[in-house]
């Protein structure tokens, strides 16, 4: 029952937007979802972040980050502690993406760890999985995807799910322009409900945001957000245009 819990349409920029232009894409967005009916929050670049809690602030667009470290502190050269984007302001996290699945190593058990820090640090976790190409081909998606969700959400209460919503992002539709279907899009992200239900309750997986996320945009969000499963879209290239991104929050408004 999607009355039951939040629709959530959240940006991933990723690593694109100089300061000058983030500050400029928030403008023209703030005024076009001040009306929004869903949850709206812009995930960009860690350069980006003051800028981005500064622009939003009064608004309702939240910010979050791309990725998180596992540990509080200490000699990890390059990377940012929860604790750190906790203390600026920021609310939500990314983890476990494909990109930093496939080009940084990320593993499932890292993306355990780093959903753990994640939420000791007081954030709301954007946890993302799915299938590469190979993987749907072979038939093991479901295998797969309730897998990538267990091990993520191993030592996570009953309590602290409020704080996590789910993407479900299948590769081969990332940045491919090649969407699934939304009866793919379902099938995959009512799976993810019933693994929750099976480690939790029907009553916590009722209650979980789950995310679609591939390609999403204006022209095909109606569509994915109006299957019963789909709770909201983890948006990649369409979240860098205002007007895009603003429509895609209208449908799922
Ligand atoms: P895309 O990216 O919308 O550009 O396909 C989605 C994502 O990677 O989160």
């Amino acid at each position: 029952n999607k009355a039951l819990r939040k629709a959530v349409i959240a940006g991933n920029w990723k690593m694109n937007k100089n300061r000058q232009e983030a500050a400029t894409l928030i403008g023209e967005l703030k005024e076009k979802v001040a009306g929004a009916g869903c949850d709206v929050v812009i995930c960009v670049p860690y350069t980006n972040l003051e800028t981005a809690l500064s622009n939003t602030n009064g608004s309702n667009i939240k910010v979050g980050a791309e990725n998180c470290h596992w540990a509080k502190s200490g000699a990890f050269t390059g990377e940012v502690s929860a604790d750190m984007l906790a203390e600026m302001g920021v609310q939500y996290v990314i983890i476990g993406h494909s990109e930093r699945r496939q080009y940084f190593g990320e593993t499932d058990v890292t993306v355990q760890q780093r959903v753990r820090a994640a939420l000791d640090a007081g954030l709301t976790v954007i946890l993302c999985v799915g299938e590469m190409l190979e993987q749907r081909e072979q038939g093991v998606t479901s295998e797969l995807v309730a897998m990538q969700t267990k091990i993520a959400l191993g030592g996570v209460s009953e309590e602290e799910m409020a704080r996590i919503i789910i993407a479900y992002e299948p590769v081969w539709a990332i940045g491919t322009g090649r969407t699934a279907t939304a009866e793919q899009a379902n099938e995959v992200c009512k799976l993810i409900r019933d693994t929750i239900a099976s480690l939790y309750s029907q009553k916590v997986a009722d209650a979980t945001t789950i995310q679609y996320g591939g390609s999403m945009n204006a022209g095909n969000a109606a569509d994915l957000l109006a299957q019963p499963d789909v709770d909201g879209g983890l948006i990649g290239g369409a979240s860098l245009k205002a007007p895009d991104f603003a429509a895609i929050v209208e449908a799922a408004s």
